[in-house]
């Protein structure tokens, strides 16, 4: 019996055939994938064994698809928490270790109560235990001071890092157009 049709999610491909995002990766489900076909704004680089039948027509799933026209990535990406998460990759920039997103915070370096503003200048990962030991302290007088200094990153810096987290999930027919081939097992 072959996977239900919700398994089967369609990488999507930018015109330039890299993925539109790595992390998260750009997955769309396999009905706007089958939509996207249909309004031929994709074109169909791989397919699934799975079908879907319509009472007029029997069509394989799209696995990999690509847009036709390229979308331009913002040139600054937002500031948001996960992109802080992303830029510090995930790590806490005062103990250096990694955490799952829900064990992190952010940190601001020059606490808000000493003028510190919220800007990609001033705020960093950290694990809860960091954050809560840092408190309102101003870094050179607590001896904490961020592994890495907060920068604002640009949307390239950011799908780099995205690289080094691989989803799951990868389909075999993925494979070429990702980064994180050899080690992983398929399914
Ligand atoms: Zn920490």
């Amino acid at each position: 019996m072959s996977a239900p049709p919700n398994h089967c999610p369609a990488l999507v491909l930018n015109a330039d055939f890299r993925p539109l995002s790595y992390f998260p990766l750009s997955l769309w489900s396999w009905q706007e994938a089958i939509k996207a076909v249909f309004l031929d704004r994709v074109n169909i680089v791989s397919e699934y064994d799975r079908v879907v039948r319509s009472p007029t027509r029997v069509m394989r799933l799209p696995s990999v698809i690509a847009l036709k026209d390229y979308v331009q990535s913002a040139r600054r990406p937002a500031f948001t928490r996960f992109n802080v998460f992303l830029r510090d990759r995930f790590t806490c920039q005062y103990c250096g270790h990694p955490f799952p997103t829900q064990e992190l915070t952010f940190d601001h370096v020059v606490p808000r109560s000493r003028g510190g503003r919220t800007t990609w200048e001033n705020v960093v990962t950290a694990c809860s235990s960091c954050n809560l030991v840092k408190g309102n302290r101003l870094p050179h007088l607590c001896g904490m001071q961020p592994l890495t200094r907060a920068y604002q990153p640009t949307t390239f810096q950011l799908q780099e890092n995205g690289r080094s987290f691989p989803p799951n999930f990868l389909h075999q027919s993925w494979r070429d157009f990702l980064y994180w081939d050899t080690e992983l097992d398929p399914f």
